[in-house]
């Protein structure tokens, strides 16, 4: 039996069969556009994976540094763009259906 992967916006749940088309709708959410959207994704996601790093305490100066850079441009970002306390979807749910 064919089988088809359909994407599913977490916040209202409408379908779609791109990725890509799931990604372009959810970025409407937050009043982004796809590459926005792309973009704050990534700069969150840069932050939160030197904090993972930074976390277990054995770091030096470089990476603290890093961390602080990062999370500046981040709070930049999201300044310009209204997007305080809030984050970007991490993917669209994916769910595998009957054609
Ligand atoms: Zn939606």
């Amino acid at each position: 039996m064919p089988v088809k992967t359909i994407y599913r916006c977490e916040i209202c749940g409408a379908e779609y069969g791109k990725k890509a088309e799931a990604r372009k709708h959810e970025a409407h959410h937050f009043g982004l556009s796809l590459d926005q959207y792309e973009r704050w994704g990534y700069l969150t996601r840069d932050v939160e994976s030197m904090e993972r790093v930074l976390s277990d305490g054995r770091h030096g100066q470089a990476l603290i540094r890093a961390h602080q850079e990062a999370k500046r441009t981040l709070k930049q970002y999201e300044e310009g763009r209204g997007l305080h306390g809030r984050k970007p979807l991490t993917d669209c749910l994916k769910k595998e259906g009957e054609m």
